[in-house]
């Protein structure tokens, strides 16, 4: 669809060569594709010690110009958004780049019309619907920091964030549709707001035709607000420095941390990683499951696809509503070429059944993509055969918050594809494995801590508030790397494989095994939906392993089941990574976003549950009683 893509392995290869040879030449060369006000007078400036990070330095711009007006001479009337409803019943909206465009800049100026100017911090806690898109794309119109929270969190999770940021304003609606719940959003800022004190203005969007408490001078109605607003609104002129967003963080592993994007660098390469993971064709349509709420979201449902002129899908349910076929259904409605989802979705979607996903043609599919933790091999599978129907790529896209886009993942139908392995990574990402001693290992068949050694325009520019806290969590373990907390494995030919988090490696007489590859032969037993692994104490061998397993059908032999646990990890590990004690429960203790939170499951293992830390974003806190009650 444009010169951005790199159309064949071969020419990756020479891409990632030359962006390592000469990552300026590189980077400006891409950079060259975009509107800016004003051209940069230095590419890239850059220390890992304070950090100080600095792409595209004097340029200006206004990212939604990129994602909107840029557009509108040619693709005006191409479709920039569909939206699918929760309830299929109900019709589906789609906005064109025009209608998006001018959406958005009515929108920018009821802002403006309440007092946010550039700066000023807005929070965003709304739910998938083309409005929260709207919201997000009218604070950067207009210079505004926007800060989405996900509208699954409490009252004080919601607190803790507004008064982090210290938002001026919040941006609601009355409430949301959740498969067959419907759950109020606005009670939940009301109540939030009692804790908090920087917030002026709310504006609640009338999703449900409810009505919620409005208190006087301080709520709006949405439509109220846009009633006499123009369609045009001349865009803010940024500099590529300048804040674009703070987004905080799954807190999967603690408390979770205000990662700050910048205008400029997050621009260039989401639409870069966006047009080559998913190897984007002009009138593809594109979907990602994700909510707005996570970066997966921000990155490539809104500003990825929108910065290439993409038509992008919103989806505001759940993937089984009204039955567990709902996503194959979406993608035959709309054509979708190209889905991107979790791993999480993958496993509990195959719990329920091939039938489900059979029914549906799934034609149009040409790329799926996978994220958000590391993905089993009997998931990978099953995705393979039965949504791709062993015709489409699978890219397994390993990123975080804090690099802003996709860092290790395949492209498209272009990079050769490996169960389990996230692949390569994208030009201009410079990922080194690291030993304990923090010296870089240059060998293959190597496993060791995951860190970058070169800045990528997107990398996270400090933690709101707290530069401190930046320093000390990504720039502070090994000096002049980027630490990105996970450990990896990179095979004879230089792919990368995720092996979880190096918080929860387990250490059994001196052997080392990360998470995911224990719990990857585990899931091998069809029986087995998920598990978890983590490690604990042991008087001889450092660490035992404590495996934490759902079962498909915990009606049948529970001690059949251990036993083909305990066969499939022997064969496909050893002996030495044998689960000592397996527990079967019926849910995993999750994060909002749908990842696993083995920290709380180590205090389990441990017997220490008198404070299991920050468990404002976990998601079902019923599920970790169970967990503690049963404990082995
Ligand atoms: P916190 O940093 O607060 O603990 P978090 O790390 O869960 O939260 P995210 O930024 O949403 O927050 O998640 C990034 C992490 O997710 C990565 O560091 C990695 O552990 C995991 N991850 C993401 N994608 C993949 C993938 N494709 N394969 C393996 N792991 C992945
Ligand atoms: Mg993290």
């Amino acid at each position: 669809m444009s010169n951005l893509q790199i159309k064949s392995f071969e020419e990756y290869q020479q891409k990632y060569a030359k962006s390592v040879q000469d990552p300026e030449g590189f980077w400006a060369e891409i950079a060259e594709h975009f509107q800016w006000k004003r051209k940069w007078d230095q590419v890239l400036e850059w220390n890992f010690e304070e950090p100080k990070i600095e792409w595209f330095k004097g340029a200006t711009l206004n990212i939604t110009e990129n994602a909107l007006d840029r557009h509108l001479a040619d693709r005006g009337d191409k479709v920039a958004l569909i939206w699918e409803p929760n309830d299929p019943k109900e019709k589906n909206i789609t906005y064109t780049y025009s209608e998006l465009h001018s959406a958005v800049c009515q929108f920018a100026n009821a802002l403006k019309a309440r007092g946010i100017v550039k700066g000023d911090r807005v929070c965003i806690y709304m739910p998938m619907i083309p409005e929260l898109t709207i919201a997000v794309l009218a604070c950067a119109r207009i210079g505004a920091i926007h800060s989405v929270i996900f509208a699954g969190f409490s009252a004080s999770a919601v607190a803790d964030r507004v008064n982090d940021a210290q938002a001026k304003m919040i941006i609601t609606a009355d409430g949301l549709n959740r498969g067959t719940k419907q759950i109020p959003l606005k009670r939940v800022i009301d109540e939030a707001l009692e804790m908090c004190n920087s917030i002026e203005s709310v504006i609640v969007h009338n999703c449900l035709g409810w009505t919620p408490s409005m208190t006087d001078q301080r709520d709006f109605w949405w439509h109220e607000c846009i009633l006499n607003e123009s369609t045009a609104c001349q865009a803010e002129e940024m500099n590529a420095e300048d804040m674009l967003f703070i987004l905080y963080t799954s807190g999967s592993t603690g408390k979770p941390k205000g990662v700050v994007h910048t205008c400029g660098g997050y621009m260039v390469y989401t639409a870069y990683t966006f047009q080559n993971v998913f190897q984007y064709e002009e009138n593809d349509i594109y979907w990602c499951t994700a909510d707005i709420g996570w970066i997966t979201g921000h990155s490539y449902i809104v500003y990825g696809p929108l910065l290439s002129g993409a038509t992008t899908v919103m989806f505001e349910g759940i993937p089984t509503y009204p039955d567990p076929g709902r996503f194959w259904q979406i993608i035959d409605k709309h054509g979708v070429n190209q889905f991107l989802t979790a791993p999480t979705a993958i496993r509990s979607l195959m719990a329920f059944g091939e039938e489900h996903v059979l029914s549906y043609s799934l034609d149009s599919l040409k790329v799926l993509g996978t994220v958000g933790e590391p993905i089993n091999e009997e998931a990978w599978k099953w995705y393979y055969l039965h949504v791709g129907k062993e015709r489409c790529s699978i890219t397994d896209n390993w990123w975080q918050t804090e690099t802003g886009g996709i860092m290790i993942s395949g492209l498209g139908n272009i990079s050769p594809m490996k169960p389990s392995y996230a692949g390569y990574p994208i030009p201009g990402i410079q990922p080194v494995l690291l030993d304990q001693k923090g010296k870089e290992i240059t060998d293959n068949e190597m496993e060791g801590y995951l860190c970058i050694k070169f800045p990528w325009p997107s990398i996270l520019r400090t933690t709101w508030g707290d530069h401190e806290r930046c320093k000390l969590t990504y720039f502070s373990h090994y000096k002049g790397y980027y630490f990105t907390g996970d450990a990896a494995k990179r095979d004879e030919n230089g792919m990368y494989r995720l092996l979880g988090r190096v918080d929860d490696v387990i250490n059994v007489s001196g052997h080392r095994f990360g998470t995911a590859e224990i719990e990857n032969a585990i899931n091998t037993n069809s029986n087995v939906i998920e598990s978890a692994v983590v490690g604990y104490p042991h008087p001889v061998k450092g660490q035992s392993i404590y495996a934490f397993v759902v079962l498909d059908k915990p009606s049948d032999d529970i001690e059949n089941s251990r036993g083909e646990i305990v066969e499939s990890v022997v064969a496909q590990i050893g002996k030495i990574a044998l689960p000592e004690k397996i527990q079967f429960v019926t849910g995993l203790p999750k994060t909002r976003s749908g990842k696993i939170m083995r920290r709380i499951l180590r205090k389990v293992a441990e017997g220490d549950t008198s404070n299991l830390g920050d468990t404002s974003t976990l998601l079902d806190p019923l599920v970790v009683e169970e967990i503690v009650a049963n404990a082995l």
